[in-house]
């Protein structure tokens, strides 16, 4: 296998391991958030219930305190029954407001006979204060103790069905099990001792009763040592403090020694000193579970604040991932976008033949690799093709030159002569043509060798080119033939002209190693030019003055006009 293919598996394995990292997270953070919720709803509800029940029993409490002393007034017990039921129509309003949906239906239903069970105790105790005289109290007793058991066992029902999710909601519902306990036992203990009151018949059973009650209050110290304990809070520790003096073995054996001697001495127990005990009782436990309730909540808060800090803290890590990923790749694709934009250019200027590309920077990808080289072979051969262009073009030039000149002489051919001579300003007429021949060559060339005649030959184009301006055209017309075109130049300085030029020719001397002195001698037959169109004529008449040179005699000039050789 590519170890290109094992990078891509394990670079997709890490991000999938990644990917599945944040996912549980988030999805345990989501449901830890959830829970914390749902938790938090619970224990508003289960606090709820707790004041609706204390509220009740309290009620309950000074409805019967009234029969036996009279600072308890209607109008207090009154005000007091009318809370409670303030409080169970509070909780009444949540139960067809999705209760039973976050509490499940068990807890619903437990909720729902607690209510009953609180409006019959209340109705009752209202129904018998009205009607309450010395033969009906025992009712009274029966039934609200009755109503009380009920509510209780329904009150116990419901938290125990109430899981909640941490060891701070367990205590909250340990401090409401704990106050409730104490509410039950002291209101039943001032029930028991308002019933030795009320009824003189069965004043010592209830006695006994109420020091039985007394009895349990002690060993709840326990529960409250445990409470102190586990909560490690200092205003949690004051109050269960301050409640265990409360329910100290010295506290609770005053009240018992008091029952006791009211039974031995068969007089009444005075109810406001056990009424006054209930009532500091009561605030101690209201203000632990209160307390209890600030503690749960703001661990409840807490553990919502971890779930939402531990959702961002997911959400930012996976942003960050993404960033460790993308930024790479961003940074990878614009140097791949720099580097394709460069190469471009760089086709384009080699396409228009622009060498001077610029260096572009190696990628380590093969297909990138294989551009770079491409285009460096690109190059390589414009380099190429530009030197063979080159040397095409000094080849022209060179075949040019070639073609334009007589490779013996190296003076015009007669080609370059005629492209010559049609180039010749429309000013410079009149022109001559003259036609040179070079006398008995054929002579020399069989006296002398042909050899010698070449260099006849090329002596005489040098004198050529010495002795005429740059503005007059000659060539070697053909053979040992000369042509010369002079511009501005009647037929007498032509004739003056061609003359001194045979004459010098006359005196030129080819010198051979031998010693031997080779001259020669020329014809010329001269024609006027007036136009471009009378060139070919010219020649022609030229040729015709040329003939008649030879024939006269050779080594002459002669000029053709219309009437004759002069
Ligand atoms: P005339 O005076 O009538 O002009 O006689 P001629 O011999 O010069 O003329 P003819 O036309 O009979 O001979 C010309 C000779 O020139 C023939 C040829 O061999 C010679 N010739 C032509 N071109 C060259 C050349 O390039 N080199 C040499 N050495 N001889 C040449
Ligand atoms: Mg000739
Ligand atoms: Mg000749």
């Amino acid at each position: 296998m590519k170890v290109k293919y094992l990078i891509y598996f394990f670079t997709f394995a890490i991000m999938l391991s990644f990917a599945v990292f944040i996912a549980n997270g988030l999805f345990k953070a989501q449901a830890s958030y959830a829970q914390s919720l749902e938790n938090l709803y619970k224990v508003g509800r289960t606090k709820e219930i707790a004041e609706a029940f204390q509220a009740t029993l309290l009620a309950h409490r000074l409805k019967r305190l009234g029969l036996v002393d009279k600072s308890v007034t209607e109008a207090e017990w009154q005000s007091a029954d009318q809370q409670a039921r303030d409080k169970i129509a509070q909780v009444k309003s949540h139960i067809n407001n999705g209760l039973a949906q976050q509490l499940g239906i068990r807890q619903k239903i437990a909720i729902l006979s607690m209510i009953d069970w609180m409006e019959r105790l209340l109705d009752n105790d209202s129904l018998q204060v009205s009607q309450v005289n010395g033969t009906s109290s025992n009712l009274f007793n029966i039934n609200s103790a009755y109503y009380i058991v009920q509510t209780t066992k329904a009150f116990y029902r419901y938290t125990y069905d109430t899981r909640l999710i941490n060891a701070d909601s367990f205590l909250f519902l340990e401090a409401i099990r704990l106050n409730n306990r104490l509410n039950m036992s002291l209101t039943e203990l001032i029930d028991q001792i308002i019933d030795v009151n009320l009824n003189s018949e069965e004043r010592k059973d209830s006695y006994l009763k109420a020091i039985q009650l007394t009895g349990v209050l002690n060993p709840l110290g326990t529960r409250l040592a445990f409470l102190k304990l586990a909560y490690n809070d200092p205003q949690i520790s004051e109050l269960v403090e301050e409640m265990l003096r409360s329910i100290s073995s010295e506290r609770i054996s005053g009240i018992s020694d008091g029952l006791y001697q009211a039974i031995n001495h068969n007089s009444v127990y005075n109810i406001n000193l056990i009424a006054g005990y209930i009532e500091e009782m009561d605030r101690l436990s209201q203000r632990l579970y209160e307390r209890s309730f600030e503690l749960e909540m703001a661990a409840s808060q807490a553990k919502m604040y971890d779930s939402q800090t531990a959702i961002y803290g997911m959400i930012s890590l996976s942003g960050l991932i993404a960033l460790f990923i993308l930024l790479p790749s961003m940074i990878f694709c614009s140097n791949i976008t720099r580097w394709l934009t460069k190469t471009h250019k760089n086709i384009l200027r080699l396409s228009k033949g622009d060498m001077d590309i610029d260096e572009n920077e190696p990628f380590y990808s093969k297909e990138l690799i294989a551009i770079s080289d491409a285009i460096t072979q690109l190059k390589h051969y414009n380099q190429v093709k530009i030197a063979l262009e080159n040397e095409k073009q000094q080849l022209i030039k060179e075949l040019e030159v070639s073609s334009f000149f007589d490779p013996l002489t190296n003076i015009y051919n007669r080609r370059k002569f005629f492209l010559e001579c049609e180039m010749l300003a429309q000013s410079s007429y009149p022109q001559a043509f003259c036609l040179i021949d070079i006398d008995n060559f054929k002579r020399l060339n069989d006296t002398y060798g042909h050899d010698i005649g070449d260099r006849v030959l090329v002596m005489f184009a040098q004198s050529l080119t010495d002795t005429f301006r740059s503005s007059d055209i000659f060539c070697r017309y053909g053979g040992e033939e000369f042509a010369l075109l002079l511009g501005h130049c009647s037929l007498d300085n032509a004739r003056s002209m061609m003359e001194a030029l045979r004459e010098q020719t006359q005196q030129m001397c080819l010198e051979l190693l031998n010693g031997k002195r080779v001259r020669f001698t020329i014809s010329c037959g001269i024609a006027a030019v007036s136009s471009q169109a009378e060139l070919h004529p010219a020649i022609k008449q030229a040729d015709e003055a040329l003939y008649f040179c030879k024939k006269s005699g050779r080594n002459r000039v002669s000029i053709y006009t219309p009437t004759g050789f002069i």
